[in-house]
């Protein structure tokens, strides 16, 4: 029995040093072999509701996840604030789970055969969980009046007068959002027929 625990803990040793070896490589390895294999399902979890995402965007999410970075030493002194998990099964019953996490690192699992090799990511600029939110929260078409369709206007970013948030243009009265809502024009918000 003694010896089989050690034996035990020498490959569990040898495992984990093989994945903090290069985690970075591994990581990329592992979202090469899923979308190689093929997904059969994608979903996204946050606080109580599951909902399934489309495989298009679930194969874009995993190209996205390329950019995220597999590290090799988190700073251990604080923990992530996790606002919900994307889970990816492969249609040969290989599973990736990533928690959604801002400006902070976070833990990402992958399962196949039984065999689990973790990894802590760091997604810079919090790029990924944009993407992720793009797709849970897709904004409505940009909504213009007859005039203003004809119009030339700035690609500055600008802030929509009824809820603050960002619109398209710096030359634009609302966002899509409010203007969808009060079925506006964005840019001057005259009322749309
Ligand atoms: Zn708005
Ligand atoms: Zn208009």
């Amino acid at each position: 029995m003694g010896q089989y625990i050690r034996i035990f803990s020498l490959v569990v040793l040898l495992g984990i040093q093989m994945a903090v070896g290069q985690p970075n490589e591994v990581w990329q390895e592992k979202l090469i072999d899923l979308s190689e294999k093929g997904l059969a399902e994608v979903l996204v979890q946050q606080n109580e509701n599951i909902q399934k995402i489309s495989l298009n965007d679930g194969r874009n999410l995993l190209e996205q996840a390329k950019k995220v970075l597999a590290l090799e030493n988190p700073d251990q002194r604080s923990l992530p604030t996790v606002e919900g998990r994307l889970t990816f099964f492969s249609v040969q019953h290989d599973i990736l789970v990533i928690e959604l996490v801002k400006d902070h690192w976070f833990n990402g699992v992958y399962m196949c055969q039984g065999k689990v090799t973790p990894f802590v990511l760091k997604d810079e600029g919090n790029h990924f969980l944009q993407t992720v939110e793009k797709i849970m929260n897709p904004q409505p078409e940009i909504q213009l009046c007859s005039e203003c369709c004809n119009k030339m206007f700035a690609t500055a970013l600008g802030e929509c007068s009824a809820c603050k948030g960002t619109t398209e243009s710096i030359g634009f009265k609302y966002c899509s959002a409010c203007a969808a809502q009060k079925g506006v024009c964005q840019a001057c918000g005259k009322k749309l027929k």
